[in-house]
């Protein structure tokens, strides 16, 4: 059982958890007695980059503004999802995976690795970010360097988001996605074949990762996990049954900082962990990134290209109309679970109107998110007419192709092959400003630099806390 995670606030207001001695994860010894989440932390001193659909409601909201066509009936009543919610017990793991076994959802796949393997010794602090100077990192910066990938001089950005950056939102030569939109043909941001939605849950594993898998298998779904490395050296046993239930793992970083913020050592220290915990707990290292609060510019976006890893958005409208359920701030008493529910349903209406699939933001760390997933969104677009799978999947590529050791490269070119290229070398040059992303411009998918500028000459608008 996984009983017994202890949720609380702390006097910040800030989601912090713990968790007791007899959750699966006592099994890893990197398993900690207490952990914060960074990124919430970090997510409070933003300033916060972007919103989402519904806005600045989500935190007032207290009731649906559409009916429900259908629920989960073991669902928690709606007011009863809330920060202030006692959390129940826990679901089993589905199944405990076999060290030795073999993926039977990835061809190709290698033995799983044993997860009593994983131990702290072997990986850098929990939630900080790693030192550069290890031997690992030190390799990894040298492969960057001798990727033939330019990184580009783009100064780093200090938190606070756009608003503490101007001169940097303004620029629209870095790419800068936070506070302009701007997306490079590298990027994925949307699925290709219209009403086909590419789930996505951020930040875990977690304790209630077990209550979403349990729910995801009953009901023949699969998803893309973008996983934090911390979570991963904490919850190994979760992430193998996540592994082979034939879900696919991607990176979302060792600590969840912005990574705009960070030194280019210190960005390749950040995925170059998250690749390899999940290389030692699965066997297969992710092709596939996210970067947390969608913080990502030229520099990390070649950064993380170089190191083999595409970047993976949500899906944009403008630059107020994100697919961002705002689940994870209803853990932080910041959005409310009826205010998540009116943000899936203009999701919903925005994704039947635009003419290709789509990408949405949520999230398996809390409680709260995975009793909203598997109460009400599933349940909900089930009952619709989408084709709902993993982002490898709904770009039409098997799984096989999300992972470095079992992609055929012949078919599937890894990310490096596609790397951005800056015609000077240097940011400011016209491949640079982002009018290359503008071509989708008239359904509202990819925003150029250009255009958005506009709209943030407007004022910011942007308010609401994400991952
Ligand atoms: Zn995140």
């Amino acid at each position: 059982m996984l009983a017994g995670a202890i949720f609380a606030l702390s006097l910040t207001g800030l989601p912090v958890y713990g968790q007791s001695a007899s959750s699966s994860a006592a099994s890893s010894s990197v398993a900690s007695s207490s952990v914060a989440t960074s990124s919430a932390a970090s997510a409070a001193s933003s300033g916060a980059t972007s919103s989402s659909v519904a806005g600045s409601t989500n935190t007032e909201a207290t009731a649906l503004t559409f009916s429900l066509t259908v629920t989960n009936p073991t669902a928690i009543p709606l007011a009863s999802i809330t920060a202030n919610e006692t959390s129940l017990a826990t679901i089993p793991l589905p199944s405990t995976a076999t060290p030795g076994a073999t993926n039977t959802f990835l061809s190709g796949a290698p033995a799983l690795p044993n997860p009593t393997s994983i131990v702290s010794s072997n990986y850098p602090t929990l939630d900080k970010v790693p030192p550069t100077d290890s031997d690992e990192v030190q390799q990894w910066i040298a492969e960057v360097a001798a990727s033939g990938i330019s990184i580009p001089h783009i100064t780093q950005t200090v938190l606070g988001g756009c608003p503490a950056n101007a001169e940097a939102a303004a620029d629209t030569s870095r790419c800068w996605w936070s506070c302009t939109g701007c997306v490079r043909d590298t990027d994925v941001q949307e699925c290709p074949t219209k009403l086909t939605w590419g789930l996505t849950y951020d930040d875990g594993p977690s304790f209630y990762t077990p209550n979403l898998l349990t729910y995801l298998t009953a009901n023949d779904l699969s998803a893309t996990f973008f996983t934090v490395g911390s979570r991963c050296a904490q919850f190994p046993v979760t992430l193998q049954e996540e592994f082979m239930a034939g879900h696919q793992i991607a990176v979302h970083t060792w600590s969840h900082p912005y990574l705009t913020t960070l030194t280019n050592e210190q960005v390749i220290a950040e995925l170059g962990w998250t690749k390899k915990v999940i290389k030692d707990v699965t066997g297969v290292t992710p092709n596939m990134m996210r970067p947390p609060y969608g913080d990502i510019d030229d520099r990390v976006r070649n950064i993380s290209i170089a190191m083999g890893l595409t970047p993976v958005m949500w899906t944009r409208i403008n630059a107020t109309a994100t697919f961002d359920t705002d689940d994870f701030d209803v853990h932080g008493g910041l959005a409310s679970s009826y205010g998540v529910l009116n943000n899936w349903q203009n999701i919903i209406t925005q994704a039947n109107e635009i003419d290709t699939g789509f990408i949405v933001l949520e999230h398996d760390l809390f409680e709260e998110t995975v009793q909203l997933a598997t109460g009400y969104i599933l349940p909900s677009a089930m009952n619709q007419s989408f084709d709902i799978k993993p982002v490898i999947n709904c770009l039409n590529k098997p799984l096989s192709d999300a992972y470095i050791e079992t992609n055929d490269n012949s078919t599937n070119p890894p990310a490096a092959s596609g790397v951005v290229t800056l015609s000077s070398g240097a940011p400011g040059s016209a491949s640079a400003t982002g009018a290359a992303s503008s071509s989708n411009s008239g359904v509202g998918l990819k925003v150029s630099g250009t255009s958005t500028a506009l709209t943030l000459s407007g004022g910011f608008a942007f308010i609401a806390l994400f991952l």
